[in-house]
């Protein structure tokens, strides 16, 4: 179990009425029933502990380097996570982790696992059962990155955060939820991954290049706005966040700044502002002229899988049309495809 911080051990302050994080062992503490199950539970702390909204892709180099180092030792991977950011460091971890045959589950809570209605005991007791659940050949029976939360197994590089406030923080609205937790936990194992190789040795890609920038299309944005996000120097890949089915306005100095960046040789990919459904960019003129200019379609991603996925496909190559092709492929069930 490694604890990286997030609100499910956090502490009421007095002093200043904030929350914040308390050590390990009193979490452990809060979960007694974790001793019920014939399981071995090691932990492992972060230092700073820290609340989610300040996750650095440092954190995912350290999380992937440390599970790489443990990996043999255990037979899954617990890892708690504050719900701000967990989508995108579980999107992250499904891509860094090559060859991945073990369970790695991210869970949170809403509300701190010290107060009475907590629903941190539960995420945790559960997460803990899956990332050790085994099939009858004795292999992992979710050998992925996913997050759990609120009885709902959903792919990591599907979920997306969709409350501030239920319990049901999570959802995975272009795929199946990979179990669901009721009586017992109901596994959908259709819709799991197998790894091509049960013994291929884990290997993590730590390198990262975020050189991308999300923009969001929207009524009344302006030219000066997307030159600077599409076109400047820092940027290296822009994910579009479009309309519907990948529309986005089709004026003139609209198209002309996307084909002045496409020109530079940047990456240009298609992602739906829609909590559901694909991008389809030759249903509507609109967004065939994004295709012509050569824009990769995120078909049904999520913004923080397509992030993620940029992120380590251009941490692996300089070569912005290698990235580009590599993008349009089904690397860890991300898309539908
Ligand atoms: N701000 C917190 C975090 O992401 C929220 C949470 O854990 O639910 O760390």
């Amino acid at each position: 179990m490694i604890y990286t911080g997030g609100t499910i051990g956090m502490k009421h302050d007095p002093k200043d009425q904030t929350l914040k994080p308390f050590d390990f062992s009193q979490i452990l503490g809060e979960v007694p029933e974790l001793g019920k199950y014939a399981l071995r539970v090691d932990s492992y702390t972060f230092d700073p502990l820290i609340d989610s909204s300040d996750v650095e892709p440092s954190l995912w180099q350290s999380l992937a380097t440390l599970i790489k180092d443990r990996y043999e030792d255990y037979d899954g991977f617990v890892i708690l996570h504050g719900t701000d950011t967990m989508a995108y460091s579980a999107s992250a971890l499904s891509f860094m982790l090559e060859n991945l045959a073990k369970p790695v589950i991210f869970t949170g809570s809403q509300l701190p696992i010290g107060v009475p209605r907590t629903d941190g005991k539960e995420n945790l007791i559960s997460a803990v059962e899956i990332a050790a659940a085994k099939d009858p050949e004795g292999h992992p029976l979710v050998p992925e990155v996913c997050i759990f939360f609120d009885s709902l197994l959903l792919r990591g590089n599907r979920s997306t955060k969709v409350s501030s406030e239920e319990f049901r923080a999570f959802r995975s609205p272009g795929f199946p939820a990979l179990a669901e937790a009721g009586i017992s936990i109901k596994y959908n194992r259709q819709a799991i991954l197998k790894p091509e190789s049960w013994s291929a040795p884990l290997r993590v890609s730590t390198s990262l290049d975020t050189r991308v920038s999300i923009l969001k299309i929207h009524p009344g944005i302006t030219p000066q706005v997307m030159r600077h996000l599409l076109c400047g120097d820092e940027t290296r890949a822009v994910l579009l966040e479009t309309y519907g089915s990948g529309n986005a306005p089709s004026g003139q100095w609209f198209l002309d700044i996307v084909n002045e960046a496409a020109a530079m040789g940047k990456v240009l990919m298609n992602v739906t502002q829609c909590l559901s459904g694909s991008v389809n960019m030759g249903l509507y003129a609109t967004g065939k002229a994004l295709e012509r200019a050569g824009v990769v379609s995120g078909l049904d991603s999520t913004t923080e899988g397509a992030l993620a996925k940029l992120f380590y496909l251009m941490g692996k190559s300089d070569d912005n049309d290698l990235v580009k092709a590599r993008l349009a492929e089904n690397l860890k069930g991300e898309i539908s495809k």
